[in-house]
């Protein structure tokens, strides 16, 4: 079913959560590790991100050095397929410019359809370690507005094979939106009208970067309706777990701690009191957007549910 299907069918805001494949050798059940636990809230759809390849250099033995491609987890379309499969939940892979050309994002596309998948989140992808800034695929995308557009006419029976007419798409398209600004925009201003762009190419909900203050989600959501952007807004939250994250999601992800949460923060001494402090800020938060009737809670679990676990028992 379709994210803004499950979303006009609710009552009250629902639950979801995203998940990392894991990293490659591991099997299965380190998947369903991370979700059995989540199951009980009867999340709606589960996000399953994309990586991609990154490259390193090995020297060869004249010298010389050679650059490899090394993929450290899989791709989306299996662990979907099993979640789907083990579960009975709707499964949304995220879909990224990056490393894919048209033709290959088309052919992802129709094995996603075949699996019965009804939902994408399409982006971007961030540049790869050995790149300054994203470089697309020679024949593949810049901005996800373009891949939004390539999925939008599948939906409208277009496909690359022009001269072909073939059975149209029909998946709802994410789009990623960031309330504290995409760390590239020039302001917040044309961050906004580049995802009002992604609405208008097809997007039909939105799903936000991580925040921590719920004031910024607040402030976005009113600036993206007075644009003319209608569409679900879904607030995404992280609870923070480890004294490494204190200073690596504001780092990694381009947000701010609100100075309540950092002054809490700071008086941590190990993990076990950050993760605390992470369910106990991440209850607040959710208490509040749920009390807003925010259509969806979406967590990231970056492959450790314990801490969205004991958020979820007090809000859902
Ligand atoms: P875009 O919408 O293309 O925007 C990128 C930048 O370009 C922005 O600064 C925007 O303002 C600007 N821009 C947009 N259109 C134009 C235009 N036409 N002309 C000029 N400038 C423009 N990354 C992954 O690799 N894998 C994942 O699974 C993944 N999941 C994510 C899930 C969520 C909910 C979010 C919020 C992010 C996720 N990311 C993921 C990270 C994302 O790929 C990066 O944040 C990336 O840098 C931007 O992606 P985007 O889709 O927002 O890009």
């Amino acid at each position: 079913m379709k994210v803004t299907d499950h979303i006009k069918k609710a009552k009250e805001t629902l639950f979801s959560f995203e998940i990392l494949p894991p990293l490659k050798g591991k099997n299965v059940q380190s998947i369903f590790d991370g979700i059995d636990p989540l199951m009980e809230f009867k999340p709606k759809f589960v996000n399953v991100t994309y990586h991609r390849e990154e490259y390193v250099y090995k020297e060869r033995e004249n010298g010389l050095l050679e650059k490899i491609a090394i993929r450290k987890r899989p791709g989306t379309v299996g662990i979907c397929a099993a979640i789907m499969n083990k579960y009975q939940v709707d499964a949304v892979p995220h879909l990224i410019c990056g490393g894919f050309s048209k033709e290959e994002t088309e052919n992802a596309l129709i094995d996603l359809q075949f699996l019965g998948i009804d939902n994408v989140l399409a982006l971007r992808g961030d540049s790869i370690k050995t790149e300054s800034s994203f470089r697309p695929h020679k024949d593949g995308h810049q901005y996800a507005v373009d891949l939004i557009g390539q999925v939008s006419e599948m939906n409208s029976g277009s496909y690359q094979m022009d001269d072909i007419q073939l059975a149209p798409t029909d998946f709802c398209i994410g789009a990623a939106g960031y309330p504290e600004k995409h760390f590239e925009a020039m302001n917040l201003s044309t961050d906004l009208q580049y995802l009002k762009a992604k609405v208008d190419a097809g997007a039909e909900y939105i799903v936000t970067q991580m925040f921590f203050d719920n004031s910024k989600y607040f402030e976005f959501v009113e600036a993206c309706r007075k644009i003319g952007i209608t569409v679900p807004i879904i607030p995404g939250l992280k609870p923070i777990k480890s004294m490494n994250h204190i200073s690596f999601l504001p780092k990694f992800f381009h947000i701010d701690y609100p100075e309540e949460l950092s002054k809490e923060l700071l008086k941590c001494k190990n993990n076990a009191e950050v993760t605390a402090v992470g369910v106990e800020w991440g209850i607040h938060q959710s208490k509040e957007l749920k009390a807003a009737n925010v259509p969806c809670i979406h967590y990231y679990t970056m492959s450790n549910s314990s801490s969205v676990k004991s958020i979820a028992k007090e809000i859902f």
